[in-house]
């Protein structure tokens, strides 16, 4: 009997692996706490499952970018009575009544944030975001001056974690980092008594210094590389497999695809895979791409289309490529990182551009 198969990619995202990477971060910190960045969907992977999940394993605090994501998060940790802080790294502006209604922390950003804030819910959790280097959000080097001397812009805030976010934490030699600590510790000298929060996933690999009250870790919980250039220390949570579509036989000297950028020298097998740029298999990796079957590598050939993708399986048997087999996209053979370098991005853009088409199914111990 046929099965009814629609989809011609399979996302699995494996639970235990992101559980097991939470608690990984979590004993490299001797005293920091580990919190959990799970923005943008848990960077693509599925925000309600991904928050479920480290909650239960004992993470107390997420950090989203938006209120919606905020609100969504909320919603599934109350579907199954759980509870954590969900800091909302946007600010307040606007939206302060939402955030209240939803139990979501703000992260205020600038002096006029801390104002307005302190006016509309005086007793309601906040962060203050120190900019010390990225010049995006937080308080400004003359913010931070000014405080020094109006001590009474702070008072009657109810601060949850005075944080900052460093810029160039992937790279453990990076001057930035010092810098950055630097002035981070100097603007908490002007909140006192104040939890303090600094390192995103890489930044817990810079050392004990960098730990503070809280890390943020994102990408690495994820399975991405926090210290690029050296071994992961981190599991893939993710795989993905492509279906084949169709198996067929070229000669030189016939192209592949579109533009025809890949001319055949001598009798080839193409297996043809139903994924594409559409669903999140950069256009970039156009003749880059690897793909894995039974762990034997097998090279993409022609430009990436917006829903297929072809691949030279001429050293493939018939037993292993076929119309209906499965392609290794993501996995162990070929973990984010690696791809990420192939397409000339990062393992975040892989992670997030990842499509609404595939059949995802999640997996976990038990
Ligand atoms: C995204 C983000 C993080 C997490 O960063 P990773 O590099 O993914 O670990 C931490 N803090 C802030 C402010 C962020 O925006």
């Amino acid at each position: 009997m046929e099965t009814i198969d629609t989809k011609t990619g399979i996302l699995t995202i494996n639970l235990a692996e992101l559980g097991r990477n939470w608690r990984r971060l979590k004993s490299r910190m001797n005293f920091a706490d580990c919190g959990a960045s799970i923005k943008a969907d848990a960077y693509g992977l599925g925000g309600d499952k991904a928050i479920v999940k480290l909650c239960k394993m004992g993470c107390k605090e997420f950090f989203v970018a938006l209120v919606d994501e905020g609100i969504s998060l909320r919603k599934a940790l109350q579907r199954k009575s759980l509870d954590a802080n969900i800091h909302v790294l946007g600010g307040p502006m606007n939206i302060s009544e939402t955030l209240v209604e939803y139990n979501l922390i703000p992260v205020l950003n600038s002096l006029q944030d801390m104002q307005y804030w302190k006016k509309k819910h005086p007793q309601a959790l906040a962060d203050v975001h120190i900019d010390t280097g990225m010049s995006r959000l937080g308080l400004s080097p003359n913010d931070v001056q000014l405080l020094r001397t109006e001590s009474e812009k702070i008072k009657g805030l109810n601060i949850c974690f005075v944080m900052s976010h460093l810029a160039c934490s992937e790279d453990a030699n990076a001057e930035m980092n010092t810098k950055q600590l630097r002035s981070f510790r100097d603007a908490l000298s002007i909140f006192p008594n104040c939890k303090a929060s600094l390192a995103n996933s890489s930044g817990i690999f810079l050392g004990d210094k960098y730990h503070f009250d809280l890390a943020r870790p994102g990408a690495s919980l994820y399975g991405v590389n926090p210290t690029p250039g050296k071994f992961n220390p981190m599991s893939g949570v993710i795989r993905l497999q492509g279906k084949i579509l169709q198996v067929r036989e070229i000669n030189a000297p016939q192209t592949v695809g579109y533009g025809a950028t890949f001319q055949a020298k001598k009798k080839l097998k193409l297996a043809t895979v139903g994924v594409g740029y559409a669903d999140g298999y950069l256009r970039s990796l156009s003749n880059k791409g690897v793909g894995y079957i039974n762990e034997i590598p097998v090279p993409l050939v022609g430009r990436v289309s917006m829903d297929l993708i072809t691949f030279d399986v001429s050293e493939i048997s018939e037993q292993l490529a076929y119309p209906g087999g499965l392609i290794d996209l993501i996995g162990p053979n070929n973990p984010i990182d690696d791809i990420a370098i192939s397409a000339d991005t990062i393992g975040y853009e892989i992670l997030t551009s990842l499509g609404s088409r595939y059949d995802r199914i999640y997996i976990d111990d038990l």
